[in-house]
């Protein structure tokens, strides 16, 4: 079949079973595949209440027709899972290399059910596959337990691992592919540990098919030549220079989101770092734009940190030095976690320790502080097992909860939502919880300054639009940094990328279908496990404290909010009609 395989491996750890299973041209067709396709098998296996650690909670890997054609910008993987943080449903994307590999040994999608009696790891190998002793691994960092599956399995292979934060049920750790790049928010980690599988290692050999080769070559030729022409600054920094731009437009996030400009930005600045750090740039696979870093300093040297632990681990901590940020972003991902939820979380415990909330020395900004609750909140020590909860969990076990910066659980990432006030509904109606990749407005608001910052009036529509045409870049999967300037920005450009790969041109109308059904299944997931309208909100701080003299109104919030519920087809609580249930086939 061109562009998909038709095939997904269901392992199941607690009776130790694989099965193929032969999804079919039309479910493929109807939901795309990667984020569409894993929703898809997850929605259909949940029913009622899942605790997201238990063997219940199953984990879907998803890749999608794009995924390993050599088209543009094309390596990532989807995982889909509930979230150990938010309790809620949880996507995550990665690049590198691991989606083309899994495409390469024949399969759309792993699904992983039940849980191992000991540590695990699964060998995907073409045709083969087995389940595998972990035990050797277990309690390894994510570096040295991809060396050492590497060479257990095929030098050639891509490992997908845990690192000790995983294994300690972390409700912040992260699944790590290719060693450095990420599954990283909402804890999928603690997912895969609770299962006590500590990696997932796949060699493909295979290749895919596409309908039409010389249309692939064709758009890869012309992705090079656009960004050549539109996407040099991602090349040379990767996303880095965002410091700079949130601080200039006012909302890069700062002690602990109290301010949106840095007094030290220059200390911690994308161009401070490429100026002194910098050693090299790699590119996931097929992407001409090769975006990502290498910086090093004394003896480590790694990838990152990217423009949101430059915010999360720099400016929000009051932290200036860029050998601390380094260092801490190097332990995040050797340990497993979210450098983005650790970074808010101890942002949170340094305003509890200056207000006298928590008897804790946690000064703002001191290195040896970070880099100490770090490693304790991925080995659940002392203050870190508090910590490791995330914020949420944090403030309600030891007070504090109006400055707990999370939105369902989740924290939240660089762009403070009073200077960019599409990202306040971005935030709230994302179902994993405050998420910058959804609906990325601010791009917008703040970068190119295509829409008013400071007004959520009429962001219901575009944060919608946004949500729909993303949903449908991470099924096909595309890197939605390639998206901005090879891909149109807009759901047009898709069907003929599909086409190229599959032989079938869906319509607009079906591509928007599949993305509002998608959505709707996330959200009657979340309904199930408790959600009310409430959870769709942002942290008080930025309806109470103003940021430049500006504060989010609540009524407009609040209407913005029924506006992006009408748009969807949902009620004024949010719950969806009968009739946009009957048109997605949801009934
Ligand atoms: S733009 Fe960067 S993150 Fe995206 S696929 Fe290319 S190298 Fe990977």
């Amino acid at each position: 079949m061109n562009g998909w395989c038709n095939s997904v491996l269901r392992i199941d750890l607690s009776n130790e079973t694989i099965r193929e299973e032969r999804p079919g041209r039309q479910l493929l067709e109807t939901t795309i595949g990667g984020l569409g396709l894993a929703t898809h098998y997850f929605y259909e296996e949940t029913h009622g209440t899942v605790d997201p650690l238990s063997p219940k909670n199953p984990v879907v890997l998803a890749t999608g027709p794009l995924t390993g054609t050599g088209m543009a910008s094309t390596g990532r993987a989807c995982m889909v899972t509930t979230s150990p943080l938010t309790g809620f449903f949880l996507q995550s994307h990665s690049g590198g290399q691991l989606g083309p590999e899994i495409k390469y040994a024949g399969h759309d999608a792993i699904i992983i059910e039940g849980a191992a009696r000991r540590p695990v790891y699964i060998f995907i190998d073409d045709d083969h596959c087995s389940i595998e002793s972990a035990d050797a691994v277990w309690g390894k960092g994510v570096k040295t337990a991809t060396r050492m599956l590497e060479a257990a399995t095929d030098p050639e292979a891509r490992v997908l691992t845990i690192g000790p934060a995983g294994e300690n049920l972390v409700p912040l750790a992260t699944v790590q592919n290719d060693v450095y790049r990420s599954f990283g928010r909402g804890g999928p980690g603690a997912v895969l540990g609770c299962k006590n599988l500590k990696a997932v290692v796949v060699r493909g050999t295979k290749g895919v098919e596409v309908a039409d080769p010389d249309a692939v070559l064709a758009h890869l030729a012309e992705a090079r030549d656009l960004t050549h022409e539109k996407l040099q600054e991602f090349t040379n920094f990767g996303t880095t220079p965002a410091a700079r731009k949130t601080n200039n437009g006012g909302v890069l996030p700062t002690k602990n989101f109290t301010s949106g400009r840095f007094d030290h930005i220059d200390d911690i600045s994308g161009e401070t770092l490429h100026e002194h750090f910098w050693k090299g740039r790699r590119a996931c696979f097929a992407c001409p734009i090769g975006c990502t870093q290498y910086h090093a300093t004394g003896g480590i040297r790694s990838e990152g940190p990217e423009y949101e632990t430059l915010f999360s681990l720099g400016s929000n901590i009051l932290n200036d030095d860029l050998e601390t940020l380094i260092a801490a972003n190097e332990l995040c991902n050797d340990m497993g976690i979210d450098t983005i939820s650790s970074g808010v979380t101890l942002a949170w415990a340094m305003e509890a320790s200056e207000r006298g909330v928590i008897d804790d020395e946690v000064p703002w900004g001191d290195g040896d502080t970070i880099l100490s609750l770090l490693r304790t909140m991925a080995t659940r020590e002392g203050l870190g097992e508090t910590l490791s909860g995330g914020a949420r969990h944090a403030a309600k076990t030891l007070g504090g909860e109006s400055f707990a910066m999370h939105v369902k659980g989740m924290e939240l990432p660089g762009y403070d939502p009073r200077g960019t006030q599409g990202m306040a509904l971005s935030y709230s109606t994302s179902s994993r919880g405050a998420c910058h990749l959804r609906a990325p407005i601010y791009v917008d608001e703040v970068f190119a300054k295509r829409q008013p910052a400071y007004t959520l009036k009429d962001k219901a529509g575009p944060v919608v639009e946004l949500e729909n045409t993303l949903a449908i870049a991470d099924s096909l999967i595309v890197c939605r940094f390639s998206f901005r300037g090879i891909h149109t920005q807009s759901m047009d450009a898709f069907p003929s990328l599909i086409e190229m790969a599959t032989g079938h041109a869906p319509t607009l109308e079906d591509l928007t279908q599949a993305a509002e059904r998608l959505w709707t299944q996330q959200h009657l997931f979340n309904i199930a496990q408790g959600w009310t309208s409430g959870d769709d909100t942002v942290p008080d701080r930025f309806f109470s404290e103003d940021l430049d003299g500006v504060r989010l109104d609540r009524n407009d919030f609040i209407q913005t909010l029924h506006d992006y519920y009408a748009l969807r087809g949902w009620d004024e609580n949010g719950i969806p009609s009968e009739g946009t249930l009957t048109r997605l086939g949801l009934r």
